[in-house]
């Protein structure tokens, strides 16, 4: 079995900033939740002009706690990895205030339209309104007198998703495609189980020292974290066959004959992830329903 290492410690107190590296700062919005664990983590790079890192909810609490980390300086930059509520709703409130330019993923939904036609939508919830003043596309550069980032596309959690990699420190801002704590919520139709496991295997072409998550304390050896976070959902797939194969077709039973290390309230997060797995197996022929895979579709071996 996949053995993940996830870590949930993390010491903090909300509204305050945290120096966590030379040039990184974090401040940790108050919206814990099963999906968020503490909240969200807003990190400000540089000093005197600086970028802040997914300014999280508008709250007008912790806009508050970050235009206080950063007084006396700029903010040159809003940068964003992706649009769920949890992550880039602030950076309306944060521009306004500072005047910042927004560097970041593309709008909501920006990405392949995927075949499912199932209406579910993330325990996350997306954040249709945002826009960035710079549409970021892979590997675009953001270069400044003080710190220097270059983009990373992986779709996948979202069709958007986009990871910075910081040049100064070589540490990647992997936003919800790899968390400290838990494994990622890959929910259809914006959510491609596919690409993000291309997407995981994206990374592992990368020399990155650490990774910074929104979500989790910083992630160390990120190579073998990232094998780890593929192996699992390899396990998953193969799991999902297994009930095919015992002809538990319904992806709530499958839920209930995998998920039983979960807690039951996470059990309709974790159906979201078995249709995106299966939505992919139905792809490549190693699954079938009748018409399109949906959370109601019964599903068999192809
Ligand atoms: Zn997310």
């Amino acid at each position: 079995m996949a053995n993940i290492p996830f870590n949930k410690d993390l010491t903090f107190e909300y509204g305050v900033v945290d120096q966590v590296s030379p040039m990184i700062r974090r401040v940790i919005a108050r919206n814990p939740s099963a999906f968020t664990l503490h909240g969200t983590g807003t990190y400000i790079v540089g000093t005197g002009q600086v970028a802040v890192i997914d300014p999280g909810p508008d709250d007008p609490e912790h806009i508050q706690a970050i235009l206080d980390a950063v007084k006396g300086e700029t903010v040159s930059h809003i940068i964003i990895t992706h649009t769920h509520r949890d992550h880039s709703p602030g950076a309306a409130p944060l521009k306004a205030e500072t005047g910042a330019h927004v560097w970041g993923c593309g709008p909501h939904g920006h990405g392949r339209i995927s075949k499912a036609t199932d209406g579910g939508t993330s325990d996350e919830g997306a954040d249709t309104d945002y826009m960035p003043d710079t549409l970021v596309n892979d590997a675009d550069i953001l270069d400044t007198k003080g710190w220097s980032f270059q983009a990373v596309h992986t779709p996948g959690h979202t069709s958007n998703h986009t990871c910075f990699h910081l040049r100064e420190e070589n540490v990647l801002f992997s936003g919800d495609h790899v968390m400290g704590w838990s494994t990622t919520i890959v929910s259809p139709p914006d959510g491609d189980m596919y690409r993000y496991m291309q997407s995981l295997e994206k990374l592992l072409l990368r020399s990155d020292a650490h990774y910074w998550p929104t979500h989790g304390p910083r992630i160390d050896q990120p190579k073998a974290y990232v094998g780890e976070l593929l192996k699992h959902r390899q396990e998953r797939e193969e799991q999902i066959a297994q009930c095919l194969r015992q002809d538990i077709g319904a992806i709530p039973d499958m839920v209930k004959a995998m998920y039983t290390d979960v807690p039951e309230h996470l059990h309709s997060a974790a159906a979201r992830s078995v249709l995106s797995h299966l939505v992919h197996m139905v792809e490549t022929k190693r699954a079938a329903c009748d018409g399109a895979p949906g959370a109601d579709s019964i599903f068999r071996t192809a």
